[in-house]
């Protein structure tokens, strides 16, 4: 009984010490995290969600919902262009970024696509390891961001809780997601992005941009006006720009890996 302790015990030692992460059970937020990270000295949002500042800690956390995706790489559709499709970094701007697994893992800088979109149908997938320390926005933050401006965030929600602008499938600083999809950390997840440019006339902005977003094939933003570039403890605002530009992936110190990137031509109406 003692030796089976002792070699119980050994092996859990040898498995911590290899780094193989003990990834929560249930996702909801775990002991430890005694608060959720977040601001209330930022500005108020725009009405009718002017009661909450921008990343706040207080805001209504959306409901946990059963993802729908089982982790296996989506095709892309006839008519996509195949961004990244695990083999090689051509196409894409920064080649420091590690090519490992079929996935490329976030290093030092952004990474920009040499092909620019504007309207169109994103599809990224994404993992965050697991084990990584910290909680909050220090749980695996990168960020897919439309245009090279406005930001889907990137983090683990699962048993990790931040403030809800700040969440997977949140429009970042701004809308946060309708439901909690996400999948558990080590796991890959899915986002499919359907993207409305804004539109800018002689310098000044005669149409927002709209997104409607799945994540793990649930809808977590639903024709959501995009109210400018994406800041941080701000708000944000439009500055004119071209009708198409790269798509960034965010480089936030988290290995965040990522694969299986394609773009279709958008087929959904967006837009009031
Ligand atoms: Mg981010």
């Amino acid at each position: 009984m003692i030796r089976t302790t002792i070699l119980a015990s050994a092996a859990l030692a040898f498995t911590l010490g290899c780094g193989i992460a003990q990834v929560p059970e249930k996702n909801e937020r775990q002991p430890g995290q005694e608060r959720i990270d977040g601001y209330t000295n930022t500005p108020k949002q725009p009405p009718p969600d002017d009661k909450w500042h921008i990343h706040d800690p207080g805001r209504s956390q959306p409901p946990v919902v059963e993802p729908k995706y089982d982790g296996d790489p989506v095709p892309a559709p006839a008519g996509a262009k195949v961004l990244f499709d695990g083999k090689s970094l051509d196409g894409w701007s920064n080649k420091g970024w590690l090519l490992e697994g079929g996935a490329m893992v976030a290093k030092k800088g952004k990474q920009l696509s040499v092909e620019k979109f504007g309207d169109g149908h994103y599809h990224v997938e994404w993992l965050v390891p697991a084990g990584l320390k910290g909680y909050g926005q220090k749980q695996g933050n990168s960020g897919v961001f439309l245009m090279n401006r406005y930001e889907l965030q990137v983090l683990n929600c699962w048993g990790n809780r931040t403030y809800p602008d700040g969440m997977a499938g949140a429009v970042y600083g701004q809308t946060p997601p309708l439901a909690n999809a996400c999948r558990k950390p080590g796991e890959w997840q899915a986002y499919d992005i359907h993207f409305k440019a804004p539109v800018f006339e002689d310098g000044k902005l005669v149409s927002p941009a709209y997104v409607t977003v799945y994540l793990n094939n649930v809808l977590v933003q639903d024709n959501t006006e995009v109210r400018g570039s994406t800041s941080w403890r701000r708000l944000p605002k439009y500055t004119p720009h071209a009708g198409v530009d790269s798509i960034q992936l965010q480089d936030h110190g988290s290995p965040v890996r990522f694969r299986n990137i394609w773009v279709a031509p958008l087929t959904k109406k967006l837009g009031r």
